[in-house]
């Protein structure tokens, strides 16, 4: 089991697009394990591949400790694209292994069909609503380096102006490893 130091709001590599892969090398697959043990190292349901320091379009989701979600399997998102959002819209209380300790209400889509491919690169297409497309497109956004708090109101993101900016000068204690302050600066 490798844990990798996450990334934190702040390090410009959050706010970069992820390139679309071509195949799922040796490198890849140990990415992706790699990407697995950290999520789960650290309480998460879903991370991105730019939140462990890679340019690769990937992400990982387990959702299965989440109650009423213990049948759904780990998946991996290799070169993900949302092709449908449903118009209905649902607010749900989201956090971010990114951006510790911070929670806010986010709207989006209820439900969403996601394109995608699997880890033989074959091309996959999923239905999801609930949680699993909640998780989905909190990480999708990652990729297109967006994070969560980019979506809320203009008084909710004043309020978060301290407390992001103690994430960012890493005056906090965090359970788990994250990037040193300088790591990811450029
Ligand atoms: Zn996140």
């Amino acid at each position: 089991m490798a844990l990798l130091p996450i990334t934190l709001i702040g390090d410009k590599i959050l706010r970069r697009k992820t390139k679309k892969i071509t195949d799922v090398d040796i490198e890849t697959v140990e990415l992706i394990k790699n990407m697995f043990d950290t999520m789960r190292n650290a309480n998460g349901i879903g991370l991105a591949a730019n939140q462990v320091g890679s340019d690769k379009s990937i992400i990982v989701i387990d959702v299965s400790v989440v109650e009423e979600y213990e049948n759904i399997k780990p998946i991996v998102f290799i070169n993900p694209e949302i092709i449908y959002r449903s118009e209905e819209k649902i607010i749900m209380e989201e956090g971010c292994l990114s951006i510790p300790d911070i929670r806010c209400e986010v709207e989006r889509p209820k439900e969403i069909v996601i394109k995608f491919n699997d880890t033989q690169m074959k091309e996959q297409k999923l239905e999801a609503s609930g949680l699993l497309a909640r998780v989905t497109q909190h990480e999708f956004d990652h990729l297109n380096g967006v994070l969560f708090t980019d979506l809320i109101d203009q008084l909710e993101k004043k309020k978060l102006r301290k407390p992001l900016n103690r994430i960012r000068t890493r005056k906090l204690e965090v359970t788990y490893p994250v990037t040193e302050d300088s790591e990811y600066r450029l």
